[in-house]
């Protein structure tokens, strides 16, 4: 059940993705109750407020004036007002501006109550099919080949899924720099349009989605998250030592025994190990 809400308070709102059903009854009774909605665009966020009969006042914080209003803002609070903040769509500070002002809060003792709701990150996790138990969030890649080159490079070796937005004008180049620096075998999911009309969900090879993003224009349309699964380490990865102690187990043991025990004296996976001493015993 919804508290009322509190004063001298920022409350960090999420807004929906698309799908303007999205936002969340919290969410509402927050933007109501608020004095003021600090918003990346007041015309963009205008209309749908305006729908859900939201008539809170707003001001613009974006990028190019949020550390002018910081102090402004927090003044505000700090005299017992409240506030919330929100972004064009999804999650405010998930590649989008609110990260100063979030942090000054922090810093002068005034309480920031986060609303959740979308982030593009996280619903196209949830719905890519890669591992999810350790993602990587690399929000948007660097917009000259040069430095985004060397930033995939960077994560090429990278065990987690790893997860970067991208916007329709850069896709194609992007998605060419990741089979350059990943290779093309490498697992890729490119969620599109995720809540709207043409949702896409795509899983396939770097090189395959590169091929196919070339053939069909309409798969260049829209707002990306891309997925790239992570690098399978290879038994040839484990350390000399690791391959050491299964040899010398190897030598009175069993594979399974062995492997399970020079799982625990190395800390390497067993099954790492037992896919090793499988592969010692074929040859
Ligand atoms: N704050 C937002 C969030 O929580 O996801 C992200 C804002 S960022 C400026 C916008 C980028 O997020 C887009 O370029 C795209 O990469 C991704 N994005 C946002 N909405 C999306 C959607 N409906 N489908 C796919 N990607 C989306």
């Amino acid at each position: 059940m919804f508290v009322s809400i509190e004063k001298g308070v920022l409350y960090v709102v999420a807004m929906p993705i698309g799908n303007r059903k999205d936002i969340s009854l919290r969410a509402i009774d927050v933007l109501q109750e608020v004095e003021l909605i600090a918003a990346e665009d007041t015309r963009h966020s205008g209309p749908l407020l305006k729908q859900l009969g939201i008539d809170t006042p707003m001001l613009a914080l974006h990028d190019h004036n949020e550390r002018g209003l910081v102090d402004n803002l927090v003044g505000r609070l700090r005299e017992g007002g409240n506030l919330a903040l929100i972004s064009d769509a999804g999650t405010p500070l998930i590649s989008d501006p609110g990260f100063p002002l979030v942090r000054e809060c922090h810093r002068q003792g005034i309480r920031v109550s986060p609303i959740p709701g979308a982030s593009a990150v996280i619903c196209a996790l949830s719905a890519a099919g890669l591992p999810t138990d350790r993602f990587i969030f690399e929000g948007f890649p660097p917009r000259t080949q040069a430095a985004r080159r060397d930033r995939f490079k960077s994560l090429a070796t990278e065990t987690g899924t790893l997860v970067f937005y991208e916007s329709g004008h850069r896709i194609q180049h992007c998605v060419s720099d990741l089979v350059e620096c990943f290779g093309g075998d490498r697992p890729v999911v490119m969620a599109r349009e995720l809540t709207k009309l043409y949702e896409t969900i795509l899983f396939s090879t770097l090189k395959e989605l590169h091929d196919r993003l070339e053939d069909e224009p309409v798969q260049r349309k829209g707002e990306f998250v891309i997925l790239i699964g992570g690098t399978v380490k290879s038994a040839e990865d484990l350390s000399p030592e690791s391959e050491r102690v299964l040899r010398i187990l190897l030598k009175e043991l069993p594979v399974k025994q062995a492997s399970s025990l020079a799982a625990r004296i190395t800390g390497e996976k067993k099954n790492r190990l037992y896919r090793l001493a499988l592969d010692w015993q074929e040859d």
